[in-house]
């Protein structure tokens, strides 16, 4: 791997050391917020191969990315995942990469845990809005709470850190702030919240009716716990506390109260090759095509690699505040990649 590359660098001299990855489009469940139930996927032949996603990925790490995120839709029910975390696996071993991570609704971590760990992977970020059986059954409409608490034991027994993401939905899961945050606290695991963004037809549900500004959770934890700011920056939305009486951290993704563009440290790629900018603008690059056409050679792709972070938006346009989603995006978050 030539590793004398210059690194990636935005035109707002952001360095680019992160790639989040959606591997496939697809789900077994189907979130309220996330897709509507009659989702339509893409046809299998558009999607990249495993093979083509090693490449990809692969450049990306020899222009200095520096943390790979395999996320989808749901990761782990794309066929054979498992010999695509071990071939990333090299990257981490020769050092190239210092994490290679995963976001998941945890269904299929009971069978996969061990392989992760195994393939280098050390921390996983599991999506879980609701710890009560009925309630998540309404919210993912396909999923079993029984499944993804034996998932999240089976990583914790494998040795891998999990993190905890929950969307903060109005009237759906905010009396459960405190039940969530002491479950959390009891099993050593950091919790996320993050704020329903505009991003995807979702049938009949109401973007509005959903959201839920984590301003007034953080105030409703307030209320019970002592909230000590962190300095801990990842280059994302994301910005956390510590909770005096638990010690865990609690992390709030504001990219609608807040705007933390000016530090992101990411791009990213989708299942059929198109590398988003910013998760919040339309605009992308098409990966596939200098992919297929150069089968042999690198250079094409890492010309479009690099006119593409150059070309990468200073912001996202998301905007509830005149009581509508503005700044909606047409895709998926299961497209894109949460
Ligand atoms: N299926 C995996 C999962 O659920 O963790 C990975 C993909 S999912 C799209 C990634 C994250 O995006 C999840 O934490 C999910 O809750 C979140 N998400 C999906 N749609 C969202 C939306 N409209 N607003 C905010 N978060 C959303
Ligand atoms: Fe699937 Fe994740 Fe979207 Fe839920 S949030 S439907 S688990 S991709």
């Amino acid at each position: 791997m030539d590793r004398i590359q210059p690194p990636l660098v935005d035109p707002f001299a952001r360095a680019i050391t992160y790639l989040r990855v959606s591997v496939t489009d697809r789900c077994d469940f189907r979130c309220v917020y996330c897709m509507s139930e009659n989702m339509t996927f893409l046809p299998k032949a558009e999607l990249l191969t495993l093979e083509e996603l090693d490449r990809l990925c692969s450049a990306f790490v020899a222009l200095g990315v520096r943390k790979l995120r395999i996320t989808g839709g749901e990761p782990l029910v794309r066929r054979n995942i498992m010999d695509f975390f071990r071939a990333m696996s090299r990257h981490i071993d020769s050092g190239a990469l210092e994490e290679l991570t995963l976001t998941t609704n945890g269904s299929q971590l009971a069978r996969f845990a061990g392989d992760l760990a195994a393939a280098g992977v050390r921390r996983v970020n599991v999506s879980l809005d609701t710890l009560d059986d009925d309630r998540f059954t309404e919210i993912t409409r396909w999923g079993r709470l029984s499944q993804v608490r034996e998932g999240i034991a089976a990583a914790r027994d494998a040795g891998l850190r999990v993190k905890i993401n929950a969307v903060a939905l109005r009237g759906v899961n905010e009396d459960e702030l405190f039940r969530l945050t002491e479950w959390c606290a009891g099993s050593d695991m950091d919790l996320t919240w993050i704020e329903v963004m505009p991003m995807g037809d979702i049938g009949n549900e109401d973007r509005l009716d959903q959201y839920w500004s984590l301003s007034d959770l953080r105030a409703r934890l307030a209320t019970r716990y002592t909230l000590i700011d962190t300095p801990e920056r990842t280059g994302g939305p994301a910005r956390y506390v510590r909770l005096a009486e638990t010690g865990q951290k609690v992390g709030f993704i504001t990219p609608l109260t807040h705007n933390f563009c000016e530090s992101c440290n990411r791009v990213r790629l989708t299942c059929t090759g198109q590398l988003f900018m910013c998760l919040g603008q339309e605009d992308m690059a098409d990966l596939r095509a200098p992919l297929r056409a150069h089968p042999d050679d690198d250079a094409p792709l890492n010309a479009a690699i690099r006119a593409a972070i150059a070309a990468k938006p200073r912001g996202h346009d998301f905007d509830y505040s005149r009581r509508r989603p503005d700044g909606q995006v047409s895709r998926h978050m299961s497209h894109t990649g949460g």
